[in-house]
């Protein structure tokens, strides 16, 4: 267990609704005193310094495990989440085989444990047997195994009859059913967002209304349902397009129990980097030739990715959501793929980005320019994924900087940039759009569960 004394740093707690100056003190592993800074001690202690954090969550996270352990394993991404300062991490069950029975959580939850990581391990069940889309798993022994949502992610769960019954019986069972807004029909050979990029680069356009009719149809499944079944619960991930947000804002309006989160690339990137431009959405013009903004070569298939890269216009959307609280969270759609696997013509490439160690750079990214505040940035990585666990956690009811209670912290240091390099990312999935870039923010230290899980080299 562990000691740690950070002084006269800025610490943001969602959970208690408070930022500030302040000091913490880790005995034993133990959060031991947290103190408020005030007056003269406080003078010179600003939030563009040392931050102290809880750990985050991430909802979403592909750990490739079983099955692809050439592009991850579950110990490589429990420290590519470390690096990225999350300290509880939900796995996506697209594994092969998928995690649609018992088992497969139980070989994971092993590999967890035999990688000696403090990060905490979560994980969502398939909806349907083998992610098929023909018959529901088995929902009730997954849950009684402790999943913390069911998930065909990867693809969308295929009829809005077994949507139906999903969201009953996993309703039943308290659980949330996590859906990949995606209609297949209209996206089949789509390679990049519908518009002028798309266009001008000659990539088969994917077109908003793919993600849109997919929302449309599971939040009038979830209204149909939620009539017999008061428990059922819809989160729809990384949604992408203005329209498909707008749908999730009427519908909460409307007392609809449905949650969604953003990701850090849709937030920051657009589809200008596919044509080589690599400013950040909240500069960009969605026309990266008029502007002469083209700094890369075109086509990287790092860039490649399921909802695909959108328009200035809709990643505002994102951003717009994410502040007025339509986005619940931020999830980072976590993706690693090996080189082959992204080494072939940018439509034949696998979709996915290794984003997990970049989603708090970017976040500050957009702090930093003012689209974002930093508690808020903080509360879509803590809170607000909390909030859709519903206490599935072992930290449920301390998402905070609570005095007593196990460390589980981030520390990092605004003041300092880093360069994202194949050899800075602990995932083995090297496929960063941003390899070669500088991101602020550098995590100095991760603890979770009292445990050191993280440390920089020169910390
Ligand atoms: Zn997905």
């Amino acid at each position: 267990m562990t000691d740690l004394e950070i002084s006269r740093a800025w610490l943001v707690d969602p959970a208690a609704g408070r930022e500030g100056p302040g000091e913490i003190v880790v005995r034993g592993g133990v959060l031991d005193a947290v103190t408020w800074l005030s007056g003269a001690e406080a003078k010179g202690v600003g939030p563009d310094g040392v931050v102290v954090a809880p750990g985050f969550i991430d909802l979403h996270a592909h750990l490739r495990e079983p099955g692809n352990e050439d592009a991850e394993t579950v110990a490589s991404g429990l420290a590519a989440a470390a690096h990225g300062g999350f300290t509880t991490v939900c796995a996506m069950p697209n594994t092969d085989p998928a995690l649609d029975e018992p088992g497969v959580l139980a070989r994971i939850r092993a590999a967890a444990v035999a990688s000696g990581s403090p990060v905490e391990l979560l994980a969502h069940g398939a909806v349907t047997a083998g992610r098929a889309g023909e018959q529901l798993a088995a929902l009730g022994e997954l849950a009684d195994a402790g999943v913390v949502g069911f998930s065909d992610d990867g693809a969308p769960v295929k009829t809005g009859s077994i949507l139906r019954a999903a969201l009953a019986y996993a309703g039943a069972l308290g659980l949330p059913i996590v859906d990949h807004a995606e209609d297949a029909g209209l996206t089949a050979g789509a390679e990049a967002n519908d518009g002028v990029v798309a266009t001008v680069l000659g990539l088969r356009g994917w077109p908003a209304a793919a993600e849109e009719a997919a929302v449309a149809r599971d939040l009038a499944v979830l209204a149909d349902v939620v009539r017999d079944v008061p428990g059922a619960r819809l989160h729809l991930t990384h949604l992408s397009t203005a329209g498909a947000l707008d749908f999730v804002r009427r519908a909460k309006a409307a007392g609809l129990p449905v949650s969604c989160d953003v990701t850090p690339h849709h937030l920051a990137l657009t589809d200008e980097w596919v044509a080589g431009a690599r400013r950040w959405a909240w500069e960009a013009s969605g026309d990266p030739w008029s502007d002469q903004a083209l700094v890369a070569g075109p086509y990287a298939t790092a860039l490649r990715v399921n909802p695909p890269l959108r328009s200035p216009a809709d990643a505002a959307a994102c951003m717009a959501a994410l502040v007025d609280g339509t986005a619940d969270a931020v999830a980072t759609d976590h993706a690693p793929h090996t080189e082959v696997d992204k080494a072939v013509e940018f439509g034949q490439a696998a979709n996915g980005i290794s984003g997990i160690e970049t989603a708090l750079g970017l976040l500050l990214a957009a702090v930093d320019a003012g689209r974002l505040s930093l508690p808020r940035a903080i509360a879509a990585l803590t809170t607000g994924p909390a909030t859709v666990l519903g206490g599935r956690s072992r930290r449920a009811g301390s998402v905070g900087l609570v005095e007593g209670a196990p460390a589980d912290l981030v520390v990092f240091d605004r003041a300092e940039r880093w360069t994202v390099t194949a050899d800075a990312l602990a995932s083995r999935g090297k496929n960063s759009p941003l390899v070669g870039m500088e991101l602020p923010g550098r995590v100095m230290v991760t603890m979770a569960a009292g445990r050191m899980a993280y440390e920089a080299p020169d910390a």
